[in-house]
């Protein structure tokens, strides 16, 4: 066993230490100088495609940081899947669990932004609805064999609850993002949460109370620690974040560097995909110390365009982060 602060290395050959059960979603991203009326067709000015996701997006941050990693997804049998398959492959993710389906496309995110950089989506979550138990059973041999689970609720929730409880009844330690957040959260999912982490808007959806302040997200995380996890996490854009455990109910706000942003889209993904790697390969860091290097890493992910493309690699960062 490594000792306080050592990083905890993977053997050869070893399973996945960072698994994450969640989405794939291609973005399909316009930019025009302002948004269409009902009913009106307007020229646009740049187009381009992303891969973004909440599953992925995490899975992609831990794995450039050095997780050994893999995606249980489900994409579509068709060019917007393929392409995303080859995306995980690049990032070194292993898609031994991406599984490729006939019924339903690849889920997609149709976004126009305008010159205000205000935007409109539609989400199309397609295949990824369809991720199912039986698709977790086939993928019990990575599951059960990881350092951390990690899931989101841009799958079908029956799916992240089920991956929560095969990961649990293992002993592997839970990592949950309930984004995007749904008001009548089953229960379980705080019980089964090792780590629940979630952003100021889904506190207040979870808890109805009003999250302005790291004050209020203190009250916010009490109230979520009250419904079962063991730690919580509330991360505050450029305020950094607050923390919760069983062990330490007091709440204690960790703030971040203050940066110039320049897109901060997915940079709750870049938290939560670091937070992941530092929760699989350095245990013994105390929770405070995990959290301000994940503070770190998503404040570099907002100085730069895009989501995934922003997310940075570990042989880009200090050297005191590993
Ligand atoms: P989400 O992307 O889910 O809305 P947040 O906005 O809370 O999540 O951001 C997640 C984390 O990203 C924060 O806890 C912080 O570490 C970092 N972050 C976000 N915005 C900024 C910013 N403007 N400056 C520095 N760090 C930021």
């Amino acid at each position: 066993m490594a000792a306080s602060g050592e990083p905890c290395r993977p053997g050869r050959g070893e399973a996945a230490a960072v698994v994450v059960v969640g989405s794939c979603m291609t973005d399909l991203v316009s930019l025009a100088h302002r948004l269409p009326k009902t009913g009106e067709t307007i020229h646009g000015h740049k187009f381009f495609i992303g891969f973004g996701g909440k599953g992925a997006n995490q899975c992609v941050q831990a794995a450039r940081l050095g997780a050994k990693t893999s995606l249980v997804c489900k994409v579509g049998k068709d060019s917007f899947g393929n392409n995303y398959i080859e995306n995980l492959k690049q990032n070194d993710i292993s898609t031994e669990f991406a599984y490729q389906t006939k019924d339903a496309a690849t889920g997609t995110a149709s976004i126009i932004v305008n010159n205000e950089g205000q935007n409109i989506i539609v989400i199309v979550a397609g295949a990824n609805l369809l991720l199912n138990t039986e698709d977790l059973r086939g993928a019990v041999s990575v599951i059960s064999r990881a350092r951390v689970m990690l899931c989101q609720l841009e799958i079908s929730p029956a799916t992240s609850l089920g991956a929560l409880a095969m990961a649990r009844s293992s002993g592997v330690k839970t990592l949950f993002n309930p984004a995007p957040a749904i008001a009548d959260l089953d229960p379980q999912f705080y019980t089964l949460s090792d780590v629940f982490c979630c952003n100021e808007s889904e506190a207040e959806i979870l808890t109805g109370l009003t999250v302005g302040s790291p004050a209020d997200a203190g009250k916010a995380a009490l109230m979520l620690m009250g419904r079962g996890c063991q730690v919580v996490i509330v991360t505050l854009g450029a305020g950094g974040c607050v923390m919760l455990s069983q062990t330490e109910p007091t709440p204690k706000h960790i703030p971040t560097e203050t940066v110039k942003a320049v897109d901060t889209t997915g940079a709750g993904d870049s938290f939560v995909g670091a937070l992941a790697f530092y929760l699989a390969y350095y245990p013994h860091l105390s929770l405070e110390e995990m959290l301000k290097r994940s503070n770190f890493i998503a404040a570099v992910s907002v100085q730069a365009a895009g989501t995934q493309s922003s997310y940075p690699y570990r042989k880009d960062l200090p050297i005191h982060l590993f």
